[in-house]
């Protein structure tokens, strides 16, 4: 298979450059793809263009935006992007098709959004005068994107901002650009005018910063590690612009006495090692309660040995490699400190080949255990004991955390009083913690979230757009 040069997209312009080069995760000697390493002068050039490109965008009726969001989702489904996403990240390619498909539907669905865009009519204490509101673009919005679900997480993005009337410059992640290439070069062959799409390659110190701190970028929506995001946060709230940051999660399953086992650990295992585990809403930590725990270990390390990991392409493969080997390396020394903290290896503990981890299950962890606090991003699941739903309660509630948390129990009380009193943006009963609706909010509390506005789902585009109230006065 060829390598791609991934230009970046500057006032309709493309240009290609070196800089980053990205090998197959799952077979380290081929070359996926290069991407430039651009400097800030990159940015100021892209932020220069979406101004001039915005108010023309804006101008145009939502529909005929909502137009080519849907035409460009056609042409996604023609690129067959699939097999590019699992050579440059590694998931698998059942994984990988799900996540083209959602970037698909995400942009038909916000490409339909066009057509009921709208504001609120309401009664006027004055006589003879109609008050309504419209939604305003915010104007020019950066957009910084993670590697783990690298066409899906910039269209959730892409699609309500530029429905919203924006112009957008996107700085995928470095390991991903071929697959953010895939969905921007869609948009740009559906019709997308120059300008109100601009894509800049590079680290996060450079392109991020530069856009993070452009004070003509009205918003930014970044998606990524907590330690960053907090730091664009803070830059952002600095100068007064609008932010939303999502970010890490240590999302609990509770497991009570009197669930299913066996399911509880395909859920576990789906949860936590599925996506290998690179998941912000992976089930990273499982909580049970005393009569069900050594039996749910026990499944928990069957399953595991059904995620062993291969190549992403082959038949049957259901988990792929890790994506790096800083990643690798990371979530070994988790586990290391992990044991040297009081755990025990469950399942997993052998050298891993090239990025192939197995998946590891950890036990007989305190609370205190950093493994049990911090997240791990890859396929490591810790299980910790509760005496009871309380207790799992306050376990799952004590983090830093609060992005999504799952039980497993036959009890609609007990669901009803998790879903109630747990600290978090997604609740999941009897479900896996991952996997989402894309109509449905999602977002979360804690270190999770800015928790303002919330991604996917109509309301996506409050973040892209402000409100405007119009007394509209006659004389009767
Ligand atoms: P990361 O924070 O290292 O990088 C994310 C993006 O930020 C990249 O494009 C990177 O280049 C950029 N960046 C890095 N430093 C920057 C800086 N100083 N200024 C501006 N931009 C900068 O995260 P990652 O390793 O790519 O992704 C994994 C993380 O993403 C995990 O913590 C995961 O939980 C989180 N994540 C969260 C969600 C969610 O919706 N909450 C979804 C997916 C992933």
């Amino acid at each position: 298979m060829s390598t791609v040069q991934i230009p970046n997209l500057i006032a309709g312009e493309e240009a290609v450059g070196d800089g980053f080069e990205r090998y197959n995760p799952a077979d380290p000697a081929e070359l996926v793809a290069v991407a430039p390493a651009s400097g800030a002068e990159a940015v100021d050039a892209a932020v220069t263009a979406a101004a001039e490109a915005q108010p023309g965008w804006a101008a145009l009726p939502a529909p005929a935006r909502g137009a080519i969001l849907l035409d460009a989702a056609e042409i996604l489904r023609g690129r067959h992007a699939a097999r590019d996403l699992v050579r440059e990240e590694g998931k698998t390619l059942t994984e990988a098709r799900g996540e083209v498909r959602r970037a698909i539907d995400v942009l038909r669905f916000f490409g339909a959004e066009g057509w009921r865009l709208g504001g609120q009519v309401l009664p006027s204490s004055l006589p003879d005068t109609m008050v309504h509101t419209r939604r305003e673009p915010v104007g020019v919005v950066g957009l910084i994107t993670p590697w783990n679900f690298p066409i899906a997480i910039p269209a959730w993005k892409l699609a309500p901002a530029l429905i919203g009337g924006n112009a957008v410059v996107l700085k995928p992640a470095e390991l991903t650009p071929l697959s953010a290439r895939h969905l921007t070069e869609a948009l740009v062959q559906a019709g997308l005018p120059a300008g109100v799409l601009s894509v800049v390659h590079g680290s996060g110190a450079v392109v991020g910063e530069a856009l993070v701190r452009d004070p003509r970028v009205a918003a930014v929506s970044f998606t990524g590690s907590t330690q960053v995001g907090m730091r664009i946060e803070r830059a952002v709230q600095e100068r007064r612009g609008r932010v939303q940051v999502e970010m890490g999660g240590k999302n609990a399953l509770v497991v009570l006495d009197d669930a299913d086992v066996e399911q509880a650990a395909r859920i576990a295992a789906a949860g936590g090692f599925g996506l290998t585990g690179q998941a912000c809403t992976a089930s990273s930590r499982v909580i049970c309660t005393p009569g069900v725990h050594d039996d749910f270990v026990a499944a928990l390390a069957k399953e595991a040995a059904r995620y062993r990991p291969g190549n992403g392409l082959a038949d049957g493969t259901l988990m792929g490699p890790v994506v790096s080997e800083q990643q690798l390396g990371t979530i070994t020394a988790a586990i290391e400190r992990a044991t040297a903290e009081g755990a025990t290896v469950a399942a997993g503990g052998e050298a891993p080949e090239g990025l192939m981890l197995a998946p590891t299950v950890l036990s007989g962890l305190s609370q205190e255990n950093t493994a049990a606090r911090e997240e791990i991003f890859g396929p490591v699941v810790a299980v910790l004991s509760a005496a009871d739903l309380d207790d799992a309660i306050n376990l799952v509630n004590d983090s830093r955390y609060g992005l999504a948390a799952g039980i497993c129990t036959r009890s609609l009380a007990a669901a009803q009083r998790f879903a109630a009193a747990a600290r978090v943006g997604v609740v999941k009963v009897n479900r896996p913690t991952t996997g989402l609706d894309l109509n449905v909010p999602f977002g979360g509390v804690g270190d999770s979230s800015s928790n303002t506005f919330r991604e996917q789902g109509a309301v996506a585009v409050d973040f892209y757009t402000w409100s405007k109230s119009v007394y509209l006065g006659w004389e009767g």
